[in-house]
């Protein structure tokens, strides 16, 4: 983004999104990101081909970061349910999403495909950004599997917790309640297909805490993003006080 004397040249892909997808004209105002997690409001002055000029308006205040950093470990899933999941937990200010495979997985992902679904994945994560005024976008980790995700987030600090749909002693709300405040909290969510017991214990064994989100079996997408948002509620900024 090349700015001079407070009009800046925007072309290429992003140009095309917002000529022909947004269908933006001379005189709308949108949402620019700098590289540095700048957020400008700018004025569409011109639009030529595949090209527009802006002015530059005003600098966005930043939004306070929380006080919790939020990582979602998530098993793959179908591409729609792993779109929303992308888009509605960036939304409710999750700082890290961890793509990972697992027994149950149904998605089988080559390395090229991966590679072109993570950016998909960017690319809903920066607008997601610009539209709830993030500084800095959700950060699309490689693929992983869920052993490589336990053995990651080896440090005692966090509290990390594995939502299983069968676990029958523990919740997430009495978890959040009881325990003392984490700088970072880490849930692993499961596939369409659920969690094999060898999977839960394996994590239970490096730390995770398996916790129930009640008796109604969710979808995975429902499950991701509600844990985002209860995590926020209680322990971040989904309030006015924090
Ligand atoms: N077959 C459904 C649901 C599968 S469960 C679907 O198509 O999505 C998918 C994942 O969501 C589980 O592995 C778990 O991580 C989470 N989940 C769903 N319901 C849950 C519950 N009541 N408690 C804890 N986790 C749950």
């Amino acid at each position: 983004m090349d700015v001079t004397d407070g009009l800046c040249t925007i072309s290429g892909s992003e140009a095309v999104h917002i000529i022909k997808v947004l269908r933006m004209i001379p005189g709308d105002r949108l949402m620019l990101m700098d590289g540095t997690g700048n957020l400008y409001q700018a004025l569409i002055k011109t639009v030529e081909g595949k090209q527009l000029v802006v002015a530059i308006e005003k600098l966005m205040p930043p939004s306070p970061s929380s006080p919790v950093r939020i990582i979602l470990c998530q098993a793959l899933l179908k591409s729609r349910a792993m779109d929303g999941v992308v888009r509605s937990t960036s939304e409710l200010g999750v700082d890290g999403i961890v793509p990972f495979s697992s027994e149950r997985t149904v998605v089988n992902l080559t390395e090229d495909r991966f590679r072109a679904r993570a950016r998909h994945w960017r690319e809903i994560a920066l607008n997601a950004a610009k539209q709830s005024c993030r500084r800095k976008p959700a950060q699309i980790a490689s693929l992983h599997t869920l052993e490589s995700v336990i053995s990651q987030w080896e440090e005692e600090g966090d509290l990390k917790v594995i939502l299983w749909e069968e676990e029958g002693a523990q919740d997430l709300k009495t978890l959040l309640r009881a325990a003392p405040r984490r700088k970072t909290f880490v849930g692993i969510v499961g596939p369409e297909g659920g969690f094999e017991t060898g999977e839960i214990h394996a994590a239970t064994k490096a730390g995770f805490v398996s916790v129930s989100l009640g008796r109604r079996k969710l979808r995975a997408s429902t499950a991701a993003i509600s844990m985002v948002a209860i995590v926020q509620y209680e322990w971040g900024d989904l309030s006015l006080s924090h």
